[in-house]
């Protein structure tokens, strides 16, 4: 191990990297981590010195109270490896400002731009070599903060964790998607945390989620709490529909969470010329769009996917099948897209950021 400061991160560095280990033909999503990871420790009412170390566990206080409120926030992005070798992060900026929007919500410290980008770009730039070169590699990053403060009293932690750990993935392909529209459980609520990134969102969701699994769905396309009656996510995706040639999402809202790649599916899909309206898209649109077949697709944009194009859909015990298209927007999008991210055609919104 060896041991620099640069830019105000102490490294410290593995004596012997495990690449060699690994079977990059062969990455289940999220299952195996780099060498090394971001430590920032937030005390005494400030953000302390961060740290790039060995990938390692670590011990907190079995009172701490991630474990017993959920005060945890994270992220998700991707870095991509160009033709030349450069490595390449897809609008970072939009990262962190999210990241602070979910920590306000839940009480926790801001992290400073500084902070985030610098342990950013400095544990990407060690970690280069697990950034394969070709379409559909990535090295998925996860950004995550969480109290750390001990004690089983109900209030909000004064120390916290931020860290960054990364992992190399190969495209996901999730498969022949059929969902459930929810039509009693609700992932979010006016006045919630729908809107904030937050680790809470995503254990509320795994009940239903199982329930619809073993009907044979593989997710739910969540529907306001208040009336169930308005499309507004599927799954952990923001929820995409084509109804004759114009593409419909929700607004975001208390409910909803802004994602990246539904903003930049917006941009892309107006630039293209296609028709988008950002509106509340109804079931009974939906089951109209069937009969009178103008419903063409239903598809989910989220980091982890890209784009998820789903099959057919389930609601009061009917089940849809929707039409295959042969030019799909869904895949027109994710291939407009990722030739952005991985450097293959001109990016005119200024959206990727060297390492
Ligand atoms: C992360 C997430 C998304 C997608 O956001 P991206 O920035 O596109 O990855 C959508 N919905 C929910 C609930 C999410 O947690």
């Amino acid at each position: 191990m060896s041991v620099k400061t640069t830019n105000e991160i102490d490294i410290v560095k593995v004596a012997q990297s495990k690449i060699a280990s690994v079977d990059f033909d062969n990455l289940a999503f999220g299952a195996t981590f780099t060498d090394h990871m971001f430590v920032c420790d937030f005390r005494e009412g400030k953000w302390h010195k961060p740290q790039i170390k060995p990938y390692e566990p670590f011990l907190l206080d079995p009172s701490a109270k991630v474990f017993h409120y959920g005060q945890a926030i994270f992220e998700g992005m991707k870095a991509y490896k160009d033709e030349a070798g450069d490595v390449w992060l897809f609008r970072p900026d939009q990262n962190l400002d999210r990241l602070n929007k979910s920590a306000v919500r839940m009480a926790m410290p801001e992290i400073p731009e500084d902070i985030f980008m610098s342990g950013l770009h400095q544990l990407i730039d060690l970690e280069r070599e697990w950034v394969k070169f070709g379409l559909g590699n990535t090295l998925y990053i996860r950004p995550f903060m969480i109290a750390i403060g001990s004690g089983v009293v109900a209030a909000p932690s004064t120390q916290f964790r931020f860290m960054i750990i990364l992992s190399p993935a190969k495209a996901y392909y999730s498969g022949e998607v059929k969902v459930l529209i929810a039509e009693h459980y609700s992932r979010a609520a006016n006045g919630g945390i729908g809107a904030a990134k937050a680790a809470g969102n995503y254990s509320a969701q795994f009940y239903p989620t199982k329930l619809a699994n073993e009907k044979g769905f593989q997710q739910v396309i969540w529907t306001d709490d208040a009336t169930h009656t308005k499309l507004e996510e599927a799954g952990t995706m923001n929820v995409f529909f084509r109804i004759n040639d114009t593409l419909l999402t929700a607004p975001t809202s208390e409910r909803i969470l802004d994602g990246v790649t539904r903003k930049s599916l917006i941009a892309l899909a107006k630039r293209e010329g296609i028709k988008v309206e950002e509106r509340s898209v109804l079931v009974s649109e939906l089951i109209e769009g069937m009969k009178d077949g103008s419903l063409k697709e239903i598809f989910g944009a989220g980091t982890a996917a890209v784009v998820n194009p789903i099959v057919g859909f389930s609601y009061q015990d009917t089940y849809y099948e929707l039409p295959k298209m042969a030019d799909s927007f869904a895949l027109q999008l994710k291939d407009k897209l990722t030739k952005i991210q991985y450097k293959l055609a001109e990016d005119t919104f200024g959206w990727t950021v060297k390492i």
